[in-house]
Parts: C-alpha cells; structure tokens; sequence
C-alpha cells in the first residue's frame, strides 16, 4: 500500500491517492481508497441529528483515517454557538475513535484555540488550507495544531510552520500532488524528497496507524 502525501481532497478523480475529504451522506467507500468524514462548516445550517447520527456510525469504519473537515467559519454557514456545537461533536468523536481532526478555520482561529484549551484533546489537529500569518501560526503549533498548506498558501506561515507540523493538500486544485510537493518544498525552502520523506513518515503515525 502506498501512503498517500496529500491530506486533504476533494477531487478523487484527480487524486485518488489522496485523503478523501466527505460528508456523512456521501461516504460510499471504494477499494483501496481512505476518507476523511465530517459536516462542513458550510453545512452547518442544514445539518440535522441524523447528519451527527449517520457521521457518528460511518467514522468507525477503517477507511475512514480522520474525522473532517469540520470547523468554524464566520464568514459563512450557521449563527456561530451552533457552528462550535457541531464542532464539539467532532472532536468527542476523534477523540473516541483516535482518529485525528481535519479542520476549516476562517476568522475564528482565537475560538478554536479556546476550545483547544478547554477540551485538550489527545488526537493530533491539523489546520487545512491554513491562511493565516505567522504569528496565528505559531500560536495554533504551541497549542499542539498542524497546518496544512495547498496551492495557494501564505508564504511567512508556511515559513514559519516546523518541518514536523506541516502537511500538504490539494483541497480544490487541479495540480498533481507531485507539483504542489515541489512548489511548498521550493517556498519552504526545502529538497522536495526531504518534505516528502517527513510526511510519509507522519502519515503513517498519524493516519495509518491502525491500518
Ligand atoms: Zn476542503
């Protein structure tokens, strides 16, 4: 089995070695492919106690290596309390399962920090599609968080994230995940295969543990 390096796809097709990332209602596993599960934060607004319920029973399955994405957006979806309920329920489920967490965080990175704080979680955390600056960088990775960087990233995060905390993704792109390796290797700047040989060996801990 080939570990996959990106964390974080929505393009299967494009990327079929990727961490596949769906919602409850649509995980219908295929052979030899690996899921992230969670509601979108962009969901949240239509989510009802059968989503949490039909998420709750799918995330055990063993294709499933990660809870997510889940997460809070201000920009978009439910009034804010019920976004954090949702995540709440995420986290008790990564936390029970030990499967890690797949975060979507827009503008709310000083709400998941408290929450981080209260609930101290066990499973590793990892920021997808971080946007942020430096210093919201290094304030998620002292709390413990991972951010995971994809075709467009901020250059001082990116920088400013150790090699140990940072994973890539395609997310949206269309580019192969060679070519997103080389590009965040290059921006780091790092050898490609370092970057490579440092995820692959995470991955395993992280999301293949059980496998
Ligand atoms: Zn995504």
């Amino acid at each position: 089995m080939t570990l996959p390096v990106d964390i974080h796809t929505h393009r299967p097709d494009l990327h079929p070695n990727a961490i596949i990332s769906v919602t409850p209602r649509e995980f219908a596993p295929e052979p030899h492919r690996y899921y992230s599960i969670g509601i979108h934060p962009w969901q949240s607004a239509e989510a009802t106690p059968h989503d949490m319920e039909l998420l709750e029973q799918m995330a055990s399955h063993p294709q499933v290596v990660a809870i997510g994405e889940c997460g809070i957006d201000r920009l978009k979806g439910a009034v804010i309390e019920h976004q954090a309920e949702i995540l709440v329920g995420h986290i008790d489920l990564s936390e029970k399962l030990q499967k890690p967490l797949i975060l979507h965080i827009v503008r709310a990175y000083d709400l998941l920090l408290g929450i981080h704080k209260k609930m101290r979680p066990r499973q590793k955390w990892i920021i997808h599609g971080f946007r942020g600056n430096a210093t919201t960088a290094r304030q998620l990775i002292d709390a413990g968080c991972d951010l995971s960087y994809g075709e467009k990233y901020p250059c001082a995060a990116l920088q400013a994230t150790p090699l140990d905390k940072l994973w890539i993704e395609s997310d949206e792109s269309t580019l192969p995940d060679d070519t997103l390796l080389t590009h965040i290797a290059e921006a780091y700047p790092c050898p490609t295969a370092t970057l490579q040989a440092s995820i692959a060996k995470r991955m395993k801990d992280v999301f293949f543990s059980k496998i």
